[in-house]
């Protein structure tokens, strides 16, 4: 890094990024009026500002450290890769020894017959790569026709325009002309807010309904797949009534159509298992994979295929990579990240420890008086805000509530994300029972100071 910038004052930090960096997800000018906080340095769950504040990061990073900040291991792998094969392709009939040794890993780990991965540097990436995968496979099946994806309103599949296009966030297909053709959107399994009068079981069978309706109308022989997170993370941490995925299940299992299960922030150890499908009991076809498979130390992201996927492909020229797939040095910090999350028993105590105890000490959160409903499963949870609980009402206007709280969380040194206004978590997978405490007090303590805000803002 250069050794002048990373010393000059915060302010000064802030005007050169306020000048020269476009931010993702953000109106710069607003930001630049405001200025950016400035991130030094991160140990364990908590990061360092330049101003030298300190955060608890419920959120690991953007839901991806799952090893916690500062694991020197991995810099060291990263250092002797870079040394040794800094880059290679894995075009043109080669490989090299890291894409080998990850690929195996995780077909040892993913569940069932997905032994087969194809890599991206990210999520999005990974996502691109299904839509072409599951359509070719289709085409090589000798059933071209079979094209369309069935994915969900509000779910995110990422950034590009294929997968913000599988995506179900409209506010992103208003820029830039998505979906793009092929992909279409049935409801999300959201009972707080769209569940009515329903039962949260009721609701659920309901909602997993939808997709047999919608294969229905597209007709089977035209559809290639749907794609689906098993808990929706981005879209606000949507964890479904118990009925919809034995139903989705169900429904899947009488059709001939793919099942992508995107396990970009439900995968390694997030839900309290290796993967999100284990937890909720689904047989997915295809896994995206990115964030905690090198608890975000490198960029990388992958698709899992299973062996049918994998076979029903091999005789057929697959004309799709990118220059990073498979990264050595990626590739080889994944695997140290992977070993450090399977010999400390990360995962394992994620599932039988810390997160049962999180999800206890969140269930208390449901009796603020601002907050309408706490969901949680593993280590991801949510809070809905709401000014009439009994109602389980919105906001008049989505996102005040949400942006007051989160502003109320970096006061009390918590960093919480706002989804509109739902609060979420996920925090790093090593966060102690402690840790947990603190969590949960600052929590409680940003959710008084927004409810004074908004009382202040007549909003209550
Ligand atoms: N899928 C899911 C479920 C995600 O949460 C994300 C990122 N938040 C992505 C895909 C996209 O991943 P990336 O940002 O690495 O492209």
């Amino acid at each position: 890094m250069n050794k002048i910038t990373n010393h000059l004052p915060t302010a000064e930090l802030q005007a050169l990024d306020a000048a020269h960096h476009m931010h993702p997800f953000t109106a710069n000018a607003e930001l630049a009026a405001k200025g950016a906080r400035v991130i030094k340095s991160a140990s364990g769950v908590w990061l360092t500002d330049s101003d030298g504040n300190r955060y608890l990061d419920a959120m690991a990073g953007l839901w991806c450290v799952n090893l916690g900040y500062g694991r020197h291991e991995l810099a060291e792998v990263a250092a002797a890769q870079m040394r040794e094969l800094p880059y290679y392709n894995t075009f043109f009939q080669t490989t090299h020894v890291p894409a080998i040794a990850l690929a195996e890993r995780l077909a040892e780990l993913a569940p069932g017959d997905l032994n087969h991965v194809f890599f991206a540097a990210g999520g999005s990436e990974a996502n691109d790569t299904n839509i072409r995968l599951v359509r070719t496979y289709w085409a090589a099946q000798g059933k071209p026709e079979k094209q369309v994806i069935i994915s969900r309103k509000n779910a995110y599949h990422g950034s590009s325009m294929g997968s913000a296009s599988l995506g179900g966030m409209t506010y992103m297909h208003e820029q830039g002309a998505m979906p793009i053709p092929g992909i279409v959107h049935i409801d999300q399994p959201h009972w707080w807010a769209e569940g009515g009068d329903m039962s949260p079981e009721e609701f659920g069978i309901a909602r997993a309904r939808q997709l047999a309706e919608k294969i229905d109308e597209i007709g089977e022989d035209k559809v290639a797949a749907f794609i689906a997170e098993p808990i929706q993370g981005a879209g606000g941490v949507i964890v479904p009534p118990d009925s919809y995925w034995p139903e989705v299940k169900r429904i899947l299992a009488e059709r001939d159509i793919l099942f992508i299960a995107d396990e970009v922030i439900c995968g390694f150890g997030r839900t309290g298992n290796w993967f999100g499908s284990q937890t909720l009991d689904l047989q997915p076809d295809i896994m995206t994979i990115a964030k905690g498979l090198s608890s975000g130390y490198q960029p990388i992201g992958g698709s899992i295929v299973s062996d049918r996927v994998a076979e029903g492909l091999s005789r057929t020229e697959f004309n799709h990579g990118y220059t990073y797939s498979g990264h050595p040095v990626a590739s080889a910090v994944a695997l140290e990240n992977l070993r450090i999350l399977d010999e400390e028993g990360i995962v394992e105590r994620v599932g039988t420890d810390t997160a049962p105890y999180l999800a206890e000490r969140w269930a208390t959160l449901a009796e603020h008086p601002l907050v309408g409903e706490a969901r949680i499963c593993g280590m991801m949870g949510s809070l809905a805000l709401t000014p009439d609980k009994a109602a389980r009402a919105p906001f008049a206007k989505v996102g005040e509530a949400g942006m007051a709280v989160r502003e109320a969380c970096f006061a009390n040194g918590l960093v919480m994300r706002a989804v509109g206004d739902r609060m979420i978590i996920s925090p790093p997978l090593i966060i102690s029972r402690d840790e947990i405490d603190l969590l949960i007090a600052r929590a409680t303590m940003a959710l008084d100071d927004g409810q004074a805000e908004l009382s202040r803002r007549g909003m209550l």
